[in-house]
C-alpha cells in the first residue's frame, strides 16, 4: 500500500498542496486530477523523494506500512515516469532498457516480446511513435520492480485512438505485475480507472 498522510507543499508563501491524503492498494490505479501549475509534478516528486529548494514540504509517506520519509529515492520502493520523460537518444530501445535493468527475474526483451514490441528493440528512440515511446517508458519502470509506480501525465501528446490503446496497455501491465499506481494529469481523457479519481 502507498499511503500519503496530510501532505502540504508551499512554494515560498503560496500554498500549492493542502492536506493531501490517499491510500492506494496493490492492483489499484488512481488518478489525481488538477489543472496545470497546481503542483501535481511537485507532489509526485516529493513522494518519490526528490525535493527542491524553493518548496517547503510536510506530511508522511508510507509504503507497505513503513514510513519512508527519511529514505533516499533508491530505498523507497517507488519509481516514476516523469512528465515529458526521455530515453537516451544515442541508444537503441533494448539498450535503453538493459541500461536500467538490474532485475534477475525480468528480461527487457521478454517484456518487449510479450507486448508485441520486439520489432522496435533495435530502433533508435527518434524512430519510434509516441504511443510506442509511452509503452517503452512503462516497460522501463516495470524493470525497476518497485511496488509503487508514479505516472506524471504519461499520455501527453497522444491522439485519441493511440491514447485509448496505450491506456489499455498500461492497465494490463500494471495489474499483471500487481503494482500500486498513482497518475496525475489535467486531462480527464487520461483516466484509466473511472472509479478511482481524486480531484485536488
Ligand atoms: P503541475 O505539474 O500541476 O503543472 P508543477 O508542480 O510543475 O505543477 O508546478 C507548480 C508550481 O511550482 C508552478 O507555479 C511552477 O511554476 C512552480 N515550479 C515548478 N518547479 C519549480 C522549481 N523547481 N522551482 C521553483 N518553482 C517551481
Ligand atoms: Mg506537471
Amino acid at each position: 500500500m502507498l499511503k500519503c498522510k496530510n501532505i502540504n507543499i508551499s512554494l515560498k508563501t503560496k500554498k500549492l498542496i493542502s492536506n493531501f491524503n490517499i491510500s492506494i492498494y496493490h492492483n489499484e490505479i488512481w488518478t489525481l486530477m488538477a489543472p496545470s501549475g497546481s503542483g501535481k509534478s511537485t507532489l509526485l516528486k516529493y513522494i518519490l523523494g526528490n525535493k527542491e529548494s524553493d518548496f517547503s514540504y510536510n506530511g508522511d509517506i508510507y509504503v507497505n506500512e513503513t514510513k519512508i520519509n527519511r529514505r533516499s529515492i533508491t530505498e523507497r520502493d517507488i519509481s516514476m515516469i516523469f512528465q515529458n520523460d526521455l530515453l537516451f537518444p544515442h541508444m537503441t530501445i533494448i539498450q535503453n532498457l538493459n541500461f536500467v535493468n538490474k532485475s534477475s527475474n525480468l528480461k527487457a526483451i521478454d517484456l518487449l516480446k510479450e507486448n508485441k514490441l520486439d520489432h522496435i528493440a533495435n530502433s533508435m528512440p527518434d524512430k519510434i511513435s509516441g504511443g510506442e515511446k509511452s509503452r517503452v517508458l512503462l516497460i522501463r519502470v516495470l524493470l525497476l520492480e518497485t511496488s509503487v509506480i508514479l505516472l506524471d501525465e504519461p499520455f501527453n501528446g497522444l491522439d485519441t485512438e493511440t491514447k485509448f490503446k496505450t491506456k489499455d496497455f498500461f492497465n494490463k501491465n500494471l495489474l499483471k505485475f500487481n503494482k500500486i499506481a498513482l497518475m496525475v494529469t489535467h486531462n480527464k481523457d487520461d483516466v484509466i480507472d473511472n472509479k478511482k479519481i481524486l480531484n485536488l
